[in-house]
């Protein structure tokens, strides 16, 4: 996220509308991969990795929210940073979390000694809190009983044994989450400069509500949600750092499911070289024009494929500007930076919306649409001509056959 070269800063727009697309394609990128991993049997430091992770995505769909021109704000017109910061920095720990405890390859005894920490420090948090809250003695007993209990692994962990005697005293407190600090798990990582830690500091003072966050309010239409340069620059330096975060998960993620992934893929071939199972799933989908998941189930999403200036209806071009992401990029196939991009999901979506959808009949026994729109039967319409370019050319790069 750290620039090092001389190149002159982009305008606000330019910045928040290259960011923000990335970022969304690096968020459906991990959506992609918890569905791809869930349900996985995993022993302890898979399992938290995936529990992390789908904070981590959880988190990321939220910074959405507050992202005007998202998908799940796409008539946004409040930038407000100061509420953004607390998902920022949410998403960052959870990243670090979730290399700290499940993808960062360390030996059992560490490994175990990491999660032992943590399982401590969630004692003490849930102790303190029944404490305060007016819990029964009973209950407060029980989480006494488990923290015990931890104390007990940590002592024969032969990774904590060797850590220094006042550091092992500290720890079994049970203060704090994990034996490293954030410095040091961002230097395990290699993840952000010098610049790029200033930064997280600057989020997480907003997060807090330092008086960072509130002492220019007002100055050039800061702080209070209007649009302004300098809230866009910061919303779009904050999400590019936790398209980081969120990048590096999903790469972590993906080795260290590495395998389960692998046999996954190969199942999927083994059922469709299964000759009976192939004629039924072939059969259903040439009916199943709303059938998506065909066009979304690769490797996760990709870049933008076409954009609203590439169809000539109006209605259609409508439909894009809608479905579309704004993005500064140069669309592939007519060039322009301003029309609405369209990815591989986002053309299916539209193709279904506006040639499956759009053209229901009325049957005898209910209705069902007239246009099938998949990879597996030749579009058998006659569409109005003016129509004909335009469903070619998603024809064309959806990779749909054609009688
Ligand atoms: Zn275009």
């Amino acid at each position: 996220m750290t620039k090092s070269d001389n190149s002159p800063l982009p305008s606000a727009d330019e910045h928040y509308w290259t960011v923000l697309p990335k970022y969304i394609a690096a968020i459906d990128s991990g959506v992609t991969l918890t569905r791809r991993i869930a349900g996985q049997p995993a022993e302890s430091r898979r399992y938290w990795a995936s529990v992390l992770f789908v904070r981590l995505c959880s988190a990321g769909i939220s910074v959405l929210h507050l992202c005007p021109g998202s998908r799940a704000n796409k008539n946004g017109t409040f930038w407000d940073f100061s509420a953004l910061a607390p998902l920022i920095r949410s998403l960052v720990q959870t990243g670090l979390m979730l290399f700290y405890l499940g993808t960062e390859a360390v030996d059992e005894d560490e490994s175990r000694a990491r999660l032992l920490i943590m399982q401590l420090r969630d004692c003490t948090e849930r102790l303190h809190f029944f404490q305060h809250a007016g819990a029964s003695s009973e209950k407060i007993r029980g989480v006494e009983a488990t923290a015990d209990g931890i104390r007990a692994k940590l002592s024969s962990d032969q990774y904590f044994a060797r850590l220094p005697a006042r550091m092992r005293k500290s720890l079994r407190k049970g203060d704090t989450e994990s034996i490293l600090t954030q410095d040091q798990i961002l230097d395990r990582m290699g993840i952000l400069d010098q610049a790029g830690r200033a930064f997280l500091g600057f989020v997480s003072s907003h997060a807090d509500v330092s008086p960072l966050a509130y002492y220019r309010t007002g100055e050039k239409n800061r702080g209070r949600g209007e649009e302004n340069d300098i809230d866009k620059h910061y919303i779009a330096t904050a999400v590019d750092m936790a398209c980081d975060f969120v990048l590096r998960a999903n790469a972590d993620m993906g080795a260290l499911f590495a395998e389960a992934l692998a046999v996954k893929s190969q199942e999927v071939a083994a059922e469709v070289g299964n000759e009976r199972f192939r004629h039924a799933f072939e059969f259903v989908k040439q009916g199943q024009g709303a059938l998506l998941e065909e066009f979304t189930d690769d490797d996760g999403p990709e870049g933008p494929m076409l954009c609203s200036g590439c169809f000539h209806d109006v209605g259609l071009r409508l439909s894009a500007e809608r479905i579309g992401q704004r993005d500064m990029s140069k669309c592939p196939n007519c060039g322009s930076q301003l029309g609405m991009k369209l990815n591989k999901i986002a053309l299916a979506v539209l193709a279904k919306e506006f040639f499956v959808s759009g053209t229901i009949e009325r049957g005898r026994y209910g209705g069902s649409p007239s246009v099938q729109f998949n990879r597996h039967q030749p579009t058998s319409i006659d569409v109005m001509p003016w129509l004909r370019p335009d469903l070619e050319l998603i024809e064309r790069t959806l990779g749909v056959c054609r009688a």
